[in-house]
């Protein structure tokens, strides 16, 4: 047997221990919520304030217990950032967890290893010791490293400071949805909120299925997803529509906490794909081709057009 074919059937082997989970469990779809760069730049529709007031009332009112903020602690210092550690305090209590997210939001992958670990643990450093922090660190951009080394010492840093990686299985651009929507507003073109709504809950919704068939034919059965948000206006706006979206779709919301219980939060992918979330981690790991793996509404042109076309009220180009 070559080396890679044995490879290929340890990976193989590992995946099938992955796919032990409680039988019950098998065919439930089960999702977190997380929100990255807190405190995040403001957007068009309100003000930061607003912004935390209307994301946890509608947490709240969909239900949903408790979710992650990832907090990077740089954008603290910034002018939007002022006011940001009272609403990180607002976060948490009203049942929420935050972790680290970096202090300066920085790429790994052409950076110093040593220089982004330093950056990491002055996070670290802010977060330490405040309520409702837990020790997972979120790479910016998702980006884990496109070499063994910067990976593997990475990997090495974050378990010597008893962190592990607050990864995410569903990775869309939400994001780019509220830039296209914000830019909107900024230039005066007339938008259909209600569209704008459902849109978004569309791509994320349809966004949840795709990682979620990736993950069963990698892994035999669905994980405990975690979906990357962001701490945008439209996530304010339309938490509670996304939420009543993915429960029509047969979707459960299950704490944070949950989520990173499941056994696909133990493993370190054997793969350099490492930008698109763990599910993608594991699938180019054993075998997938990665140009299969990004969601297809993960892509500016298409984002735009599908945006002009149902959101842009007609008339008004
Ligand atoms: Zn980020």
């Amino acid at each position: 047997m070559s080396f890679a074919a044995l490879a290929r059937r340890l990976a193989l082997a590992f995946l099938l221990v992955l796919a032990a989970a409680p039988a019950a469990a098998q065919d439930a779809k089960r999702i977190a919520l997380s929100f990255d760069d807190i405190p995040r730049f403001a957007g068009s529709f309100m003000t930061p304030d607003e912004r935390t007031t209307a994301l946890i009332a509608g947490l709240e009112e969909a239900g949903v217990e408790q979710a992650a903020f990832f907090v990077t602690t740089g954008n603290l210092e910034d002018d939007y950032g002022a006011g940001g550690e009272a609403r990180i305090q607002a976060y948490v209590d009203a049942g929420h967890v935050i972790a680290n997210h970096s202090h300066s939001h920085g790429w790994l992958w052409n950076g110093d290893a040593a220089e982004y670990i330093a950056d990491l643990d002055k996070a670290e450093a802010w977060l330490a010791g405040r309520p409702g922090k837990r020790p997972w660190y979120r790479f910016p951009y998702l980006d884990e490293g496109r070499d063994v080394e910067r990976r593997d010492a990475l990997r090495a840093a974050l378990r010597q400071r008893g962190l592990t990686n607050g990864y995410v299985t569903v990775d869309l651009w939400d994001w780019a949805i509220d830039d296209l929507a914000n830019k909107a507003i900024r230039e005066e073109r007339a938008i259909d909120r209600k569209a704008l709504g459902e849109f978004y809950v569309e791509t994320v919704v349809q966004g949840a299925d795709f990682f979620d068939r990736t993950a069963r034919a990698t892994l035999g059965r669905s994980p405990v997803h975690v979906l990357l948000l962001h701490e945008t206006d439209l996530n304010a706006l339309f938490i509670t529509d996304l939420v009543a979206g993915l429960r029509a779709d047969g979707w459960t919301i299950v704490t944070i906490d949950e989520a990173y219980r499941d056994p696909i939060a133990q493993v370190e992918p054997d793969a350099l794909y490492l930008g698109g979330g763990r599910i993608n981690a594991l699938a180019a790991a054993a075998g997938r081709d990665p140009e299969d793996l990004p969601y297809e509404r993960n892509d500016d042109a298409e984002l735009t057009r599908l945006f002009e076309e149902r959101v842009i009220v007609k008339g008004d180009r």
